[in-house]
């Protein structure tokens, strides 16, 4: 099996303890971390938001997670480099700051940089990292499950994306631009390199719409355990109903990464998936118009930004790759030739203040 899927109806850190155990149990991986290594525990933390919000790790999965390998006698660390605010921030508002005091688990700084060569990847042959991403004996991966406008889902290799430091994310965007499965391909060059020792996502509440930031949550119940994080991915979008295959999963299935003799899960929830299926964002499915330009202008999606929503913080300014957006007389103005569909924007706004409809009208 390269999979253990779980039912846990909440958020309760002993019962997700349990559980983690018995994925551990049935995927032979209770050796993969030793006493005394150096852990490196990676959540979703994109911005700072309350945990209720879905858009986070939730705490009590951290704690979990601490608890069971506390007991392995690890020396735990935990960080991120969120898409938009500090990371003081981020884990003050996302509760984990207090369950990291509680563990005994250290903040981990991913300022610092490396660079790393490394002709056979896919895309990116020469590929800057966080120096997190190498510099501790494991990495465990601790992903939400939620859907995302550009690429269908967030799940375990998407998470990985925060090894990219600060202001280098907008570079691998501009570098993607309209081109979904470079971005994909560029995803599993980081997962390569930062092979996770196992990677543990947190579906109990998703989210779902227009995540991965301005969805809603949604209660499915799922914790999902694997060691190999596009066999874990592509095995939860099925679970959760994807309407089509995510860039990701198709990039990861065209190298081989995904044999049908992996593709099989054990565990509660293996063969009850989610009913009704998971309610997808709208700008994913853009996939559908590969390569033909017109089109993709026509019928892609494109960010929209409310006025009575927007605050003028203009992060979204900030952090577009692109530079198509500006702030013109008291009101954010995108320049949709240079729009990329990033989606970034949608991401980043801590207001929710922006969502993917489609362009036909302003072109
Ligand atoms: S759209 Fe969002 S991020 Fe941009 S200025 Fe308005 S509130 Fe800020
Ligand atoms: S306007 Fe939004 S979707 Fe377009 S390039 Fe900028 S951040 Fe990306």
């Amino acid at each position: 099996m390269s999979a253990y899927f779980d039912f846990c109806r909440e958020y309760k850190a002993g019962a997700i303890a349990d559980s983690l155990r018995r994925g551990l149990s049935a995927l032979n991986l209770e050796r993969a971390v030793k006493s005394g290594d150096r852990v490196l525990l990676k959540p979703n933390l994109i911005m700072a938001k309350a945990p209720e919000l879905a858009i986070t790790t939730h705490p009590e999965v951290v704690r979990a997670v601490a608890m069971v390998l506390n007991d392995y006698g690890a020396r735990l660390y935990l960080g991120d480099s969120p898409g938009f605010g500090s990371l003081d921030s981020c884990l003050e508002k996302s509760g984990l700051k207090t369950v990291m005091g509680e563990m005994g688990i250290t903040k981990a700084s991913f300022s610092d940089e490396c660079t790393i060569h490394e002709p056979e990847n896919l895309v990116a042959k020469k590929l800057t990292l966080a120096t997190a991403a190498i510099d501790y004996d494991k990495i465990i991966n601790l992903p939400k499950l939620k859907t995302h406008s550009m690429m269908g889902s967030t799940l375990a290799v998407k998470n990985l994306f925060g090894f990219i430091p600060g202001l280098r994310k907008a570079k691998w965007h501009l570098r993607a631009g309209h081109d979904r499965q470079l971005f994909a391909r560029m995803m599993l060059d980081i997962y390569k390199q930062v092979a996770p020792a196992w990677n543990f996502i947190d579906g109990i509440v998703a989210l779902e719409g227009e995540g991965p930031t301005s969805g809603q949550p949604r209660h499915c119940g799922l914790l999902a355990l694997s060691a190999d994080a596009p066999v874990l991915d592509s095995l939860v979008e099925k679970w959760i109903g994807c309407p089509e295959i995510t860039p990701l999963s198709q990039e990861a299935q065209n190298i081989g990464w995904l044999p049908e003799e992996k593709l099989f899960v054990c565990g509660p929830a293996a063969e009850t998936p989610l009913s009704p299926a998971i309610k997808p964002a709208k700008g994913a499915s853009q996939a559908a118009f590969p390569g033909q330009r017109f089109w993709r202008r026509v019928f892609v999606r494109r960010p929209l930004v409310s006025r009575s929503r927007c605050h003028r913080c203009q992060v979204c300014v900030q952090h577009c790759p692109a530079q198509a957006m500006e702030l013109i007389d008291d009101k954010i103005v995108i320049d949709y030739k240079r729009c990329i569909r990033c989606y970034c924007c949608q991401e980043l706004c801590p207001y929710g203040a922006v969502r993917v409809g489609y362009g036909l009208l302003s072109f």
